[in-house]
């Protein structure tokens, strides 16, 4: 290999593209077949039609391998389940009966049969559903639809380079089945496995496919030396079959790290590995291992899972140094672009200057048809985009949006001691109690409180503009007179306002923060046809005005019973929005911390003597590998402290998660120093009550006692066992009763029932203390 010809070979490829099509189309055909709209055959159409315009877009870019089977129904992974025919005995005789109402049961369960279990793909905001495997699990090659994909491309006159989860990835994503013992380890099927991919990929070179690729980003992850010996195996083996396309294993999201000195060895003849700056060590150890000699390299310089324009200087010097360590380069986003919207032309509403700053999919894909001109060409080939790109990102860097002094002097001076309570625990805990004067086990909620369709008419006749902004208030207002008067009868101890106001926990302080941006169309899938259009955190945050003041004030002034304050903290705020790629995430999390800690200075001004900050992404935004932990949490929890940091002592600072395992960050949860946590707990038993107290976590607490997930409710006497539980491992002066989490996607009549059965059972467990 020479630079100079593995440069000249160079081209443009990417790993998978947004599956819901410009309109969202996927998303109504889905759901208009679930509800017997929309016939198989008509949803069959508008996949097809989705996938080919997906990938003449993608052609006409310039790209050259097009990539198939990363279209979903659903969920990539549920259909990769499909391929290795591990379907869970409970969906066989669906699935049998009929392939798609059965794919669909898996994934949504019906009225007699679970779904599968939903998690978060990696650290992403995409979520997959479980492959449930056990010893008994009996896999079966079903090509089909990767093969019709193939082909399809294939017709349209393509080069296609068919997309699948790896076989150890795939199993390394898998959980125990029901009934198999919790501590059976899927990844010892590897063996029965790879006989299935075997046949898959043959199936896939007899249909005309050149190229396979194998995803394996769970090789990013520390992995034990049994996981990396297995994937050594796996690549031994796949990589010996004579009847295969060539292979491409593809990582990203982090650094490949030791399974890179594996895959480097294994007879495979491509690697995709991310360069973008999470995964930046990937550059030296290439050079470490004597790069891949022999072998194609596919290079994610272009960030597959944010929303800002490529520094294509940078990427081309990137690209540069790769040369010399590989047969082939080819230029790539970093991940597939499913995680991001599709187009920014639509975004209408964003100033036009702005806009120039954001690529979403297509504009990645131009992006990496560029550098790859770049490379292949020279970089003269590409002056003028080099010099386009090099305006633009000058513009973000000098704009007064990216740069608001004030903000930033303000984040400089900020102090240990302003992260800091001015009393320790135990004291202001002995000055709560006597400002709220609350029974033993005090009962609340999360927040939240049915959404009902009312109020979503609301909202919309708000932006349809047939009611104006006071007569939408008048309205809001009218929920939480109700809210209040309903808490009041059913005895909780501290009220909530309901948070009718809000149509998402963060998109409703993006709006109200100078430095976030919305967008009308960037819709991106969360899970099967939910799709969200998270805010992206653009410039320097500053908060020009309260933004949950009145609401709780005029929750307040209908009651004598405290009402509290309810923000979203600044961790879920980076966690659910897109952030700034030109500064680092602690710079961007303090910026937001320092507008919340206004609003929660304001609530405490106007008399709100309890302040819950939600912060229900602590845990999932930690990083892939361990040794990035201790810098995330310190700046994450360093984060939250400066939010709550200066309220008086007998200002009570609630907290709240959503987990029932957190045994990795207790410790960053107990640094929060926040005076009550509210977790869920109610269907593990109150496990978190005794990891709370294994740790010896000295504060309040209110594990979960109704499980919110389900309309079912549970009995008084059933809350009253769970909380009977809990008092085992936390005392009664530190036990809170609440639910598992907030109510805004529950009906009324189910959270009636349940809350009064839940003060039903916090009255019965006081009188026997
Ligand atoms: N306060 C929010 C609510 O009750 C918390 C939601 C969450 O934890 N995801 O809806
Ligand atoms: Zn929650």
């Amino acid at each position: 290999m020479t630079p100079k010809s593995a440069a000249a070979a160079a081209r443009a490829t990417v790993y998978g593209y947004p599956r819901q099509g410009a309109h969202r189309e996927l998303k109504k055909a889905v759901e208009g077949y679930w509800k017997g709209r929309v016939t198989a055959d008509a949803l069959r159409a508008t996949a097809t039609d989705l996938r080919r315009t997906a990938w003449r877009q993608l052609a006409d870019a310039g790209i050259h391998e097009v990539p198939t089977g990363d279209f979903s129904y659903y969920d990539h992974v549920l259909d990769t389940s499909v391929m290795v025919g591990a379907i869970p005995e409970r969906h066989r005789a669906a699935v049998e009966t009929d392939a798609l109402d059965g794919y669909f049961a898996m994934a949504r369960g019906t009225q007699d049969v679970a779904p599968l279990e939903m998690t978060k793909w990696f650290d992403t905001n995409y979520h997959y559903l479980v492959p449930e495997l056990g010893p008994d699990t009996v896999f079966a090659a079903d090509s089909a639809k990767q093969v019709a994909e193939v082909k399809e491309a294939l017709a349209l006159g393509l080069d296609a380079r068919p997309v699948l989860v790896g076989p150890v990835t795939y199993l390394l994503l898998a959980k125990p089945a029901p009934g198999v013992a919790a501590d059976f380890e899927p990844l010892t099927l590897l063996d029965r496995l790879l006989p299935v991919y075997a046949e898959v990929l043959a199936d896939l070179r007899a249909a005309g496919a050149g190229w396979a690729q194998l995803d394996e980003p769970a090789l990013v992850q520390d992995r034990t030396p049994a996981e990396l010996n297995a994937a050594a195996r796996a690549y031994r083996d796949l990589g010996g079959l004579t009847d295969r396309p060539k292979l491409l294993v593809a990582s990203y999201f982090d650094r490949l790290g030791e399974a890179l000195t594996v895959l480097a060895k294994a007879p495979v003849e491509g690697l995709a590995l991310d360069f973008t700056e999470a995964a930046a060590a990937n550059l030296e150890d290439l050079a470490a291992v004597g790069g891949l000699p022999g072998k194609r390299l596919v290079a994610g310089v272009v960030n597959g899972r944010n929303i800002w324009i490529n520094d294509l200087q940078k990427s081309l010097t990137v690209l540069g140094t790769l040369l010399g360590l590989a047969d082939r380069v080819d230029v790539a986003a970093s991940c597939s672009l499913l995680h991001v919207p599709l187009d920014t032309a639509p975004e209408r509403d964003i100033d036009p200057q702005i806009l120039r700053w954001l690529a979403f999919a297509r504009q990645k894909t131009a992006e990496v048809v560029t550098l790859a001109r770049g490379l292949a060409r020279g970089p003269g080939a590409i002056a003028g985009e080099v010099a386009a790109n090099r305006a633009d990102l000058a513009s973000r860097a000098s704009s007064p949006i990216t740069r608001d002094t004030a903000v930033r002097a303000r984040a400089e001076a900020v102090t240990d001691a302003d992260t800091r309570r001015s009393q320790p625990y135990e004291e202001r805990a002995a000055a709560q109690r006597a400002r709220l004067g609350l029974p033993l086990l005090p009962t609340t909620t999360i927040g939240s409180f049915p959404q009902t369709g009312e109020l979503r008419t609301a909202r919309a006749d708000l932006r349809a503009g047939r009611i104006d902004t006071a007569g939408y208030e008048t309205r809001i207002r009218a929920e939480i007179a109700e809210v209040i008067a309903f808490q009041e009868k059913a005895g909780l101890d501290v009220l909530v306002h309901g948070e009718p106001e809000r149509n998402d926990m963060v998109q409703y302080f993006a709006e109200q923060l100078t430095g976030y941006l919305a967008t009308r169309h960037g819709w991106v899938q969360s899970y099967g046809t939910r799709y969200v259009r998270p805010p992206v955190l653009a410039g320097d945050i500053s908060r020009p005005a309260p933004m949950t003041v009145r609401w709780t004030s005029y929750a307040q002034s209908l009651t004598a019973r405290p009402v509290k304050g309810m923000l979203t903290g600044p961790v879920t705020m980076l966690a659910w929005s897109f952030v700034r790629d030109d500064q680092p995430l602690a710079d961007t999390a303090r910026q937001v911390a320092l507008a919340l800690r206004d609003e929660v200075h304001d609530l405490q001004a106007a008399g709100t003597s309890v302040i819950q900050v939600d912060e229900p992404a602590l845990r999932e935004t930690l990083p892939l590998r361990a040794a990035g932990r201790p810098a995330y949490l310190a700046w994450a929890t360093d984060a939250f402290r400066l939010t709550t940091g200066g309220v008086r002592p007998d200002t009570q600072i609630h907290t709240h998660m959503c987990y029932a395992e957190f045994g990795d960050i207790v410790q960053a949860i107990d640094d929060l120093d926040a005076d009550v946590i509210s977790l869920e707990a109610a269907r593990s038993h109150m496990q978190v009550a005794r990891e709370l107290a294994a740790h010896g976590y000295p504060r309040e607490a209110g594990p979960g006692v109704y499980d919110i997930h389900s309309p079912r409710v549970p009995g008084a006497d059933e809350a009253a066992a769970l909380l009977r539980e809990g008092l085992k491992a936390i005392p009664a002066e530190r036990l809170w009763v609440n639910p598992d989490c907030g109510l805004k996607t529950r009906g009324w009549p189910e959270t009636a029932a349940s809350l009064e059965n839940l003060v039903g059972a916090a009255r019965t467990v006081r009188a026997e203390l």
